[in-house]
């Protein structure tokens, strides 16, 4: 019970909890690694409810503390759409994160610039008793309509990061890791992670 379950088959995901889990001290597996084959219906209605369902799924399934990330990109002039729903936004069958980059765009080509934006991540980590503990981060930025870089995943290349003058896909992964909302979430998390495996 002593290594950490990464519970996501998003595969932008794993590479980046895998470089900011690093120097944790927590070993950590991945669904692959242990043969785990679970897809996890995202039906929440919060950030929160969808990442604790998805560590909990993952706990029970494999037995280990698991990690989950709910996550999302909230644009102020659509409300803060596409929100929980950014991985399905787009109206495309089999529609890919290229498809929902042009969705996006499509719909905010008639609102006033600048287009701000920001991205949330929720990470959820869950013991397989049922314990879950929560912790959120946030990244403020504008969407831009020319894609720029070819790093990261999502919504990455249209994402600009103001004081960088750098999309979040030109960023790179480390520098990524150094202010994304997913790497905020992961910091305020390490209290529930450290107490969870006593490191
Ligand atoms: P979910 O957490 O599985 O619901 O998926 C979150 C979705 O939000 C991803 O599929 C991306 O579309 C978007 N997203 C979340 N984090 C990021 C990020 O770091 N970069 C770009 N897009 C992201």
């Amino acid at each position: 019970m002593n290594k950490l379950l990464i519970a996501t088959n998003n595969q932008g995901k794993i590479a980046e909890l895998k470089e900011l889990l690093a120097n944790s001290g927590i070993e950590f597996v991945t669904p692959v690694q242990i043969n785990l084959q679970l897809e996890v219906e995202e039906d929440g209605s919060t950030y929160e409810e969808n990442a604790g369902k998805k560590a909990a799924a993952f706990a029970q399934a494999s037995g280990l503390i698991s990690l989950a990330d709910d996550s999302g990109l909230e644009v102020n002039a659509l409300d803060g759409a596409p929100g929980l729903y950014s991985a399905r936004y787009s109206p495309k069958p089999g529609a890919n994160d290229a498809d929902r980059r042009a969705f996006l765009l499509e719909n905010l080509k008639d609102k006033p610039r600048p287009w701000k934006a920001h991205f949330h991540a929720t990470i959820a980590i869950a013991k397989p008793s049922g314990e879950i503990e929560y912790a959120e981060g946030n990244c403020h930025g504008e969407i831009i309509s020319e894609e720029r870089g070819t790093g990261g995943f999502g919504y990455d290349p249209i994402f600009l990061i103001a004081e960088q003058g750098k999309t979040m896909a030109e960023l790179g992964m480390e520098a990524k890791n150094e202010l994304s909302h997913r790497a905020r979430a992961l910091t305020a998390a390490m209290p529930t992670l450290k107490k969870f495996f006593s490191v």
